[in-house]
C-alpha cells in the first residue's frame, strides 16, 4: 500500500486552485495512515499557501523556489518538481487535472520512467489496490483503472472529489528550497489573460452556459446575471464561441474545458455530443431550449421548454429572492 504521497499543488493569482485541496484529500484516501508531503512551485515566498496545505490535510510542505517559476513553463515546473521527487521518493504522487496537470504529468511520468492514470473521477483502496476510476468515451462510461508496480502518478479532475474540512488548528513542517533550474529553452515574457474575472471555469460548482441560440454577446448578459446571482460562472459551446459571442476561453466540450459542477444550466444548446463531452458527468443538469426535441433534454435533470430569453430574467429575479 502506498505510504508517502506527493501533492503537486497549482497556484492560481497566489491563490491555491480548490484542486490541491481536492489532491491532497485523494491522497489520504491512497494513503490513510502515510505521509502526505505538497509541493509548491513559486519565485516567491509562499509559505501562507503552505499553511494552507497543512490546514486541508497536508502533513508537510516543500517549497521550490526559483524566479524561473513566476509563470509557468513545463520545462521550468518539471525540472522543479523532479527535484522534489528525487529528494522525497514518494509512493505516489497526485495533481489536478488542469491545463497545467494535463501538460506537466505526462513530462513528469516520461523522465520518472512510470506509469500515469489521467482524469481520475474517484480512488478508492480495495484489497491490494489503489483503484482510480475515470470516464471514457466522453463520459459516457468509466473505467476503473490500477498500476500494477512501480510509482502510483494520477491526475484528478477537478470537482469530484470532496476536499477534507479545513481545520486550522493542524501543523506541519514547511521546508524552503532554492531549487537550480537549467536555461530554458522557451521564456515567457507575458501572460495576457482573457478570461473574465470571477469565479474559475474550471473549478466552478454552478455554470450557466450559452449556445448559438443566445444569438449574440451581448445575448449573453441574462446569463452572466444569473451566473452571479448563483455565484457561478458563464461558459459557452463551440458554436457561441465561433459566432465571436464570447471569448474561447469559455468553450466547454471535446476541444474546450471539461467541467463537472454540481448545477450545469444550459441555455440555447443543441446538446451535440460533442459540447455534451464536456459537461455531460455534471451533478445536475439544466436545459431551457425553445425546440423540444433538442438532444440536450436527453441528458438533462430537469428541462424547461422555451425562449431563453423570457425564462432567464425570470429564474433570476426569483433566484434574487431566496
Ligand atoms: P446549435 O446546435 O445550433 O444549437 C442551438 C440551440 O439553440 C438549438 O437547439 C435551438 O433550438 C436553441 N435555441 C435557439 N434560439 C433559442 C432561444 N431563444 N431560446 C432557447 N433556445 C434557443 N462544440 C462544443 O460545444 N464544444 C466543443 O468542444 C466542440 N468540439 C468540437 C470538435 C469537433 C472535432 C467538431 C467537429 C465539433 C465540435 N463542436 C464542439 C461543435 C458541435 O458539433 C456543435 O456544432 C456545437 O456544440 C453546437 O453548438 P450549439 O448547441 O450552441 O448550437
Amino acid at each position: 500500500m502506498s505510504e508517502k504521497v506527493l501533492i503537486i499543488a497549482e497556484v492560481r493569482d497566489d491563490k491555491l486552485r480548490n484542486v490541491t485541496y481536492e489532491s491532497i484529500a485523494a491522497a489520504r484516501k491512497i494513503s490513510p495512515d502515510g505521509e502526505l508531503v505538497g509541493v509548491i512551485c513559486s519565485h516567491k515566498d509562499t509559505s501562507n499557501l503552505a499553511e494552507e496545505m497543512i490546514h486541508y490535510g497536508a502533513d508537510r510542505v516543500i517549497l521550490m523556489e526559483n524566479d524561473k517559476l513566476k509563470t509557468y513553463s513545463s520545462e521550468a515546473y518539471t525540472q522543479a518538481i523532479l527535484h522534489a521527487i528525487n529528494e522525497e521518493s514518494p509512493n505516489s504522487i497526485i495533481m489536478g487535472h488542469t491545463s497545467i496537470g494535463k501538460d506537466l504529468s505526462p513530462k513528469l511520468a516520461s523522465k520518472l520512467d512510470s506509469g500515469l492514470i489521467s482524469d481520475a473521477i474517484d480512488v478508492e483502496v480495495a484489497g491490494e489496490n489503489v483503484v482510480f476510476t475515470r470516464p471514457i468515451y466522453s463520459g459516457k462510461a468509466f473505467e476503473k483503472k490500477i498500476i500494477t508496480n512501480g510509482l502510483l502518478f494520477a491526475t484528478i479532475r477537478p470537482n469530484n472529489i470532496r476536499a477534507l474540512d479545513k481545520d486550522a488548528s493542524r501543523n506541519g513542517e514547511v521546508s524552503k528550497k532554492e531549487v537550480e533550474i537549467a536555461d530554458l529553452r522557451t521564456v515567457i515574457k507575458d501572460v495576457i489573460q482573457k478570461t473574465s474575472e470571477g469565479v474559475d471555469l474550471s473549478e466552478a460548482k454552478v455554470i450557466v452556459a450559452g449556445g448559438r441560440g443566445v444569438k449574440s454577446a451581448e445575448g449573453f448578459e441574462p446569463l452572466y446575471e444569473l451566473a452571479q446571482v448563483l455565484g457561478g460562472a458563464v461558459g459557452a459551446s463551440r458554436a457561441a464561441c465561433d459566432a465571436g459571442y464570447c471569448d474561447y476561453s469559455l468553450q466547454i466540450g471535446q476541444t474546450g474545458k471539461v467541467v463537472t459542477p454540481d448545477l450545469y444550466i444550459a441555455c440555447g444548446i443543441s446538446g451535440a455530443i460533442q459540447h455534451l463531452a464536456g459537461m455531460s458527468n455534471s451533478k445536475v443538469i439544466v436545459a431551457i431550449n425553445k425546440d423540444p426535441e433538442a438532444t440536450i433534454f436527453q441528458i438533462a435533470d430537469y428541462g424547461i421548454v422555451g425562449d431563453l430569453f423570457e425564462i432567464l430574467p425570470q429564474l433570476t429575479e426569483e433566484l434574487k429572492k431566496v
